[in-house]
């Protein structure tokens, strides 16, 4: 255990993607960091969500690290979209790599971070019981971190086993023979369903809310593709970084409807055969904000679930409906409508039945209790704020971070927040983070963070502090975009929706990962305008 207020320069909160490229930066540039990291182990999310099926939906040549050149052309990706094995292998070869684990404390959680304004130095400890004193505390605790259960009681009186997606064990369960139940059909529950389905002698999934789904068309990665990226890398990390969605893509020129329908649905069938998230949801201009051309795309998706399930009936109620396309995070998936064609896999419709209660053996609904085995729970998360809100972080006068975003976050570009001197957020509330690659958008938070923190040695300011009315001014800026979109339209986890009692407020910037990457830069090109340096 570290001595009481051992002195550094910097802690960073978490050892992720985020948290392990904030270390190597800061450390680069001189300063004395500690890293505080729950898991057993360096990975984050791709340390906790090891659920059977869990890979990344964005492909694996963009999502990864461009600051190691070498490491670019050194990793080879096995497949077009990486499992989670092999990118919790990656993440661990970057922290062996860069030498970061001797920086780095496993197991313990930061509970608490405190401003002292006399001092300047925020005070931070942990579960583990650290003290330490560092003037820049990071938050690098990812946006999506912070399980959430299904807010029915019970779940601790159910006799069997159970597993969230989110904190899947090392040793994997296994249930095979089991009667087995699902509550969530989100991205986690899409991806994990077919493999349970594998295992399981029943699987009974309660569906909320039926998502957009299509095929990710995964498989060996392309080695000419690889080449190519390879050879041209700085160019495509460029092209990345301007980009809409932090993955480079043509911009569509036209509106769904201005095209004839099989214009338009060839379109959308080249998108699909790409098997790709972003590129139906930007295959026209205006389908994240025109209800009519958006109505064209959902229509093409529920078409094809009606294809890939043989009972209509069963295909009708997996069909998306009831809010915009994109406007939840669409999934990618492998199998998972043929999944529902097998006889052991039953779909519990929760639209036309309530979930009442968690009992000893099963799931109670309105209309009857299903027994089971185990059961998965792939609720999702309490997304965003909620591992920034799970630390009490008090800035100047005592205040609260909890207190302060009581009615939804509020942020100066997402990365930090009025009254909390020398706090930074990486992807936090406000800036593109889950909108997009996470990976582009924790890199350009990394350097801009890695360039302010260099900026005010360079000019013997100790404080920085992003100013009330530039944060006010930015909030304002990211709802209003927002609500040009659709998107505030569906009861998504961006807006805070599954969590109940959280605010409803659209949390990610969505503006565009390249345009906010021209605004922070302009920002930091003006002197980091909007921000105090004392
Ligand atoms: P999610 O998208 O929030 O899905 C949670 C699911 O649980 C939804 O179907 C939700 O229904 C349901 N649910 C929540 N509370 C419930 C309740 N009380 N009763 C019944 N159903 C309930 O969470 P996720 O699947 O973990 O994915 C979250 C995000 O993580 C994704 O959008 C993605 O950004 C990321 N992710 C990515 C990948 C990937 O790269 N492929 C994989 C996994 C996760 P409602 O829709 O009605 O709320």
């Amino acid at each position: 255990m570290a001595s009481a207020a051992e002195e550094l320069d910097a802690v960073v909160v978490g050892a992720g993607f985020a948290g392990l490229y904030m270390l190597h930066r800061l450390r680069g540039q001189g300063l004395s960091v500690k890293v505080f990291e729950a898991g057993a182990d360096v990975g984050g999310t791709w340390y906790w969500n090891r659920y059977p099926g869990a890979r990344c939906d964005v492909d694996s040549l963009n999502y990864s690290y461009s600051f190691d050149p070498d490491l670019e052309q050194d990793w080879e990706w096995t497949e077009k979209y990486a499992s989670q094995p092999e990118i919790h292998a990656y993440l661990r070869h970057v922290a062996d790599r860069h030498d970061l684990r001797r920086d780095i404390v496993l197991r313990t959680r930061v509970t608490a971070a405190v401003f002292d304004e006399d001092t300047a130095r925020w005070t931070v400890r942990t579960d583990g019981g650290h003290e330490v004193s560092a003037r820049f505390c990071i938050m690098a605790t990812g946006c999506l971190s912070t399980p959430k259960f299904p807010e029915v009681p019970g779940l601790e009186r159910f006799s069997g086993p159970w597993y969230h997606t989110a904190r899947w064990p090392e040793d994997d369960p296994g249930f095979r023979g089991q009667r087995l139940g699902v509550i969530g059909t989100g991205s986690s529950g899409v991806q994990a369903i077919p493999f349970l389905a594998g295992q399981a002698s029943e699987l009974t999934v309660f569906q909320r809310t039926p998502n957009f789904v299509f095929p990710a068309f995964n498989g060996p990665i392309d080695r000419s593709v690889v080449a190519e990226t390879k050879a041209h890398y700085r160019e495509a990390r460029t092209a990345a970084r301007h980009s809409l969605f932090g993955v480079a893509m043509d911009m569509p020129t036209q509106s769904a409807l201005e095209v004839s329908d099989d214009e338009r649905r060839a379109v959308y069938q080249e998108c699909w055969d790409r098997g790709h998230v972003f590129a139906l949801v930007q295959s026209f201009t205006d389908l994240i904000f025109d209800a009519g051309s958006n109505e064209t795309a959902a229509e093409f998706l529920r078409e094809k679930v009606r294809d890939r399930v043989d009972d209509p009936e069963l295909a009708r109620k997996l069909e998306p409906r009831g809010y915009p396309f994109a406007t939840k995070r669409p999934c990618l998936d492998t199998g998972y409508y043929e999944t529902y064609n097998r006889e052991h896999v039953h779909l519990v419709d929760l639209r036309e039945e309530d979930l009442v209660e968690i009992t000893a053996k099963g799931v109670l609904t309105t209309e009857r209790e299903y027994e089971f085995d185990s059961l998965v729970i792939a609720t999702g998360f309490d997304a965003m704020t909620g591992a920034l809100l799970a630390v009490d972080i008090r800035g100047r006068d005592g205040v609260a971070l909890r207190d302060k975003w009581r009615d939804g976050p509020e942020t100066y570009l997402g990365v930090a927040v009025a009254g909390f001197p020398n706090l930074f957020t990486i992807t936090g509330p406000g800036s593109p983070s889950v909108f997009g690659n996470m990976i582009v958008s924790i890199e350009q938070h990394v350097e801009w963070i890695g360039d302010l923190v260099d900026h005010m040695a360079r000019h013997d300011r100790s404080v920085v502090e992003a100013v009330d009315t530039a944060e006010k001014e930015w909030t304002e800026h990211v709802r209003a975009v927002s609500d040009a979109t659709l998107l505030p339209r569906a009861d998504s986890f961006y807006l805070g929706a599954n969590v109940p009692g959280k605010p409803r407020v659209f949390m990610p910037y969505v503006g565009g990962v390249g345009p906010y990457r021209a605004k922070c830069d302009e920002v930091a090109g003006n002197g980091y305008e909007g921000f105090v340096l004392r």
